[in-house]
């Protein structure tokens, strides 16, 4: 189940014929899933297993959620928003069943600018087949065989922050019901989502609509995740013509291999040589094939080697990646949110204080170990800028660049 958003891909495989299914599983094995954000069609509630930037938490655990003392931005001391959600489920071991990988952010650009370290946080959560909260999964196709009945498990939900979803053990002094992580959220429920005005008083159905939209809009915009895999279909001649290009414009290259440009993150670790500017090249004749895209996922299968995300810039590579706190097992890259979701989350990204990221890489156990009782196990993020350098492409690598888009016309 590596390497796999939750997702349709297996419906659109069985649709393929024999000789093209196996093209795609054996691209499949190599290719990241590619995520892109789309407005949901229906509400991304927990029972539907969402992969989703934005919103609410959709909590895998009902029972057991985060604080907001958890969750805490260490540069401004407020709690930070749901930034992403992935549910990527996996075979073993078997408690990741149903697995889910969150990533928090603080809101504030200036707190990501002066130390970003302080300002991400990455939890891992996962449940079993059997688990008391969803009934399994009917694998069989024989609808009749297999209905049998599920009783969830009865318990007293844990009451969440009606502005971001995080546990609310706050509420409102004067009505006492409106609940709340934190007084930074109580404070802007009153003063700019209407709770002054609305605080103990029928609210109409009109109203509640507004008041959901004004507090919706105190935390990241949610847009559902969606994914497919890299150069699949069609696309896949673009990629080929591509590196057909890149090869015909470096003739100096050693590699007469057409993967070389495909997988850039290996090849470029070998070459020593290798200067900032081509690494930002790379990245950005990658990322041009699927422009829309907001997420690479590559989560390795347990006896892979290691893969290697698409760096940005060759500077400012973490120089090592601290092992899981649980199992003291090395943690491994999963996946990457690239720059252009920031277009996606309803922030202004263009003032100088704004948030910014040339991509954000989330690491996590390899092992996937299990989280024995606890709920959530605290992941690693790394974050890179696309640095001055790398803007400011070379001679060559302009003129490279300027000579495929001049093609694409
Ligand atoms: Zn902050
Ligand atoms: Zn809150
Ligand atoms: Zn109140
Ligand atoms: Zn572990």
């Amino acid at each position: 189940m590596s390497n796999k958003l939750g997702n349709d891909t297996d419906s659109d495989v069985s649709e393929l014929d024999p000789k093209e299914l196996s093209q795609a599983l054996s691209f499949d094995k190599y290719a990241p899933q590619l995520g892109y954000a789309e407005d949901p069609e229906t509400p991304l509630t927990a029972e539907t297993f969402p992969s989703k930037s934005g919103g609410k938490p959709a909590w895998l655990n009902p029972e057991t959620i985060l604080a907001a003392e958890q969750v805490t931005c260490e540069n401004c001391e407020q709690p930070m928003s749901l930034l992403l959600q992935l549910y990527t489920p996996e075979d073993q071991p078997a408690e990741a069943f149903h697995r889910a990988v969150y990533v928090f952010c603080c809101k504030k650009g200036g707190c990501v600018k002066q130390d970003w370290t302080r300002s991400f946080k990455v939890f891992r959560s996962q449940l079993p087949r059997e688990n008391p909260y969803y009934p399994p999964p009917n694998e069989s196709d024989d609808e009749e065989e297999e209905e049998e009945e599920f009783t969830p498990k009865s318990f007293k939900a844990p009451v969440q922050c009606v502005i971001c979803g995080l546990g609310g053990a706050k509420a409102c002094g004067k009505c006492g019901k409106t609940a709340y992580c934190s007084r930074e959220h109580q404070m802007a429920d009153w003063n700019m989502c209407r709770h002054k005005e609305f605080c103990n008083k029928h609210i109409s159905e009109q109203d509640q609509e507004v008041i959901d939209k004004l507090r919706a809009a105190r935390i990241f915009t949610e847009k559902e995740i969606v994914s497919e895999p890299e150069g699949k279909g069609e696309d896949l001649e673009e990629e080929e013509s591509q590196a057909e290009f890149f090869k015909e414009n470096n003739p100096d290259e050693p590699s007469s291999d057409s993967k070389a440009l495909v997988l850039a993150g290996d090849e470029a670790e070998e070459d020593t040589k290798v200067d900032v500017d081509d690494v930002f090249l790379q990245f950005q004749l990658r990322i041009q094939l699927y422009p829309d895209q907001v997420i690479r996922y590559d989560r390795v299968e347990y006896d892979m080697p290691t893969r290697e995300p698409l760096w940005v810039q060759q500077n400012y590579k973490p120089a090592s990646i601290p092992a899981c706190e649980l199992c003291n097992g090395p943690r491994t890259f999963e996946f990457q949110i690239l720059s252009t979701l920031l277009n996606y989350l309803g922030v202004n990204h263009i003032a100088a204080d704004s948030l910014d990221w040339g991509s954000l890489f989330v690491y996590t156990c390899k092992q996937n170990c299990t989280l024995g009782k606890e709920v959530f196990a605290e992941e690693v993020l790394w974050k890179q800028d696309f640095s001055a350098d790398g803007m400011q492409l070379g001679p060559k690598e302009a003129a490279m660049l300027r000579r495929k888009n001049a093609a694409k016309q």
